[in-house]
């Protein structure tokens, strides 16, 4: 079974047990294969060293590892690295791996932009162009995964990145339970977070068919009015109905669910923004995360004030919110979603933005043992 358009190994349909059978080869192989990219991190057919020669070669030249390549490559101070990437495309998009303690958390992009419009958000600036393959998303582990030191492995997912996960479901379930399959990554389903806008009938979707992962439901705002304005989206679904899929989301997977709230100076920071948001959550087992906005450049939004911030929590707190004030890391290399990619975009020269200390400029080669030595750094984010 020859052919001529290279497949991708890491798409679900990848043809590969098909192929072993064509190429009289045993169906083991394909377990192999993929502990070879998952645990061995290899970047090449070239490197399973334990299949023939012959046969890693007419591999190579029927199936595509990588789509993607390493367009820059960041690393702040605190050990999170930042990748962005080109696919096939040309378009770019995030993805980062944050260093706390022993956890190994990343950070990965669902879609190319985003179509919700979040007005503080860099991400949605232009809309969304396309959603992300699973291989894309599954890429986006391998690399960031590549950046650990062979002892250490990831150990938490969260899909906070570029785009909103519960528009690309399709995609993304594929690429998450191969991140949990013994096979792949190992990482099990409850240290994996989707983060979301709050669309109820997808959050329905995901209560019916899998409510094992730990949602994450961005509010913003406690009302509909200053939601609709900070999350556009909004006008069409309500606070009501978001907070009712995401009680149906918790009865079915018991799990304790996640409230993002982004603090904008004088904009949602205020005593009585905080009473209506506990009003709004109070009762529910859940965490509320604020996450003070992180500036993105030519926006107008202000960073809360640290009066404001203790304020705001100090009245969550004695409502008896469980609060987490959600640290920042890599702010320095322009933590939040969609920022590198812009200031990537916008940059004329190949000059880092301030701050950053980029390692790779260079793009890797898509495919081959050219690529195997190990890019070495990068990044930054929000960390969770
Ligand atoms: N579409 C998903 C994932 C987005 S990114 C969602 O809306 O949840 C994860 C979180 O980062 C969201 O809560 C998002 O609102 C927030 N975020 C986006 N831009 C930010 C910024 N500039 N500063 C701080 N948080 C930001």
């Amino acid at each position: 079974m020859e052919s001529t358009t290279a497949r991708h190994l890491l798409e679900p349909d990848d043809g590969l047990a098909a192929w072993l059978a064509a190429h009289g080869q045993a169906a083991w192989r394909a377990k192999a294969i993929r502990r070879w990219l998952f645990a061995g991190r290899v970047m090449a057919f070239a490197d399973m060293t334990d299949l023939p020669a012959a046969v890693r070669a007419e591999l190579e030249t029927d199936f595509t590892i990588w789509t993607t390549s390493i367009a820059t490559h960041h690393r702040a101070d605190d050990g999170t690295e930042k990748l962005l990437l080109e696919l096939a495309d040309g378009h770019r998009i995030e993805c980062v791996l944050l260093r706390d303690g022993d956890r190994r958390t990343v950070c990965i992009s669902s879609q190319v932009g985003c179509a919700m419009g979040c007005v503080f958000c860099a991400s949605g600036i232009d809309g969304v162009v396309r959603n992300l393959t699973t291989g894309e998303i599954v890429e986006q582990l391998l690399r960031l995964a590549r950046l650990l030191p062979p002892h250490e492995r990831l150990s938490h997912i969260v899909v906070m990145g570029m785009g909103e996960p519960l528009a690309n479901l399709d995609r993304l379930l594929p690429a998450l339970a191969l991140a949990q399959h013994p096979e792949g990554l190992g990482i099990s389903q409850r240290r994996i977070t989707i983060s979301t806008v709050g669309l109820p009938p997808a959050m329905d979707r995901l209560t019916a068919e899998n409510p094992g992962y730990h949602l994450a439901v961005s509010l913003h705002a406690a009302d509909d009015e200053l939601r609709t304005r900070l999350v556009p989206v909004n006008k069409a679904i309500g606070v009501e109905a978001v907070m009712a899929a995401a009680d149906r989301y918790w009865e079915a997977s018991g799990r304790r669910l996640t409230f993002e709230y982004v603090l904008l100076g004088e904009v949602n920071d205020s005593p009585e923004h905080a009473r209506r948001l506990a009003r709004l959550i109070g009762g529910r087992a859940a965490l509320l995360n604020v996450i003070p906005y992180n500036p993105v450049a030519g926006m107008p939004w202000k960073e809360p004030t640290n009066d404001a911030r203790e304020r705001f929590i100090g009245v969550l707190e004695s409502a008896g919110i469980n609060v987490q004030i959600r640290r920042r890391k890599g702010a320095r290399i322009n933590a939040a979603c969609g920022q590198l990619r812009r200031l990537a975009a916008r940059a004329t020269s190949d000059r880092p933005p301030a701050g950053h200390s980029p390692v790779t400029q260079a793009k890797q080669p898509k495919s081959s043992t050219a690529a195997s030595t190990t890019p070495r750094m990068p990044p930054s984010h929000t960390a969770q």
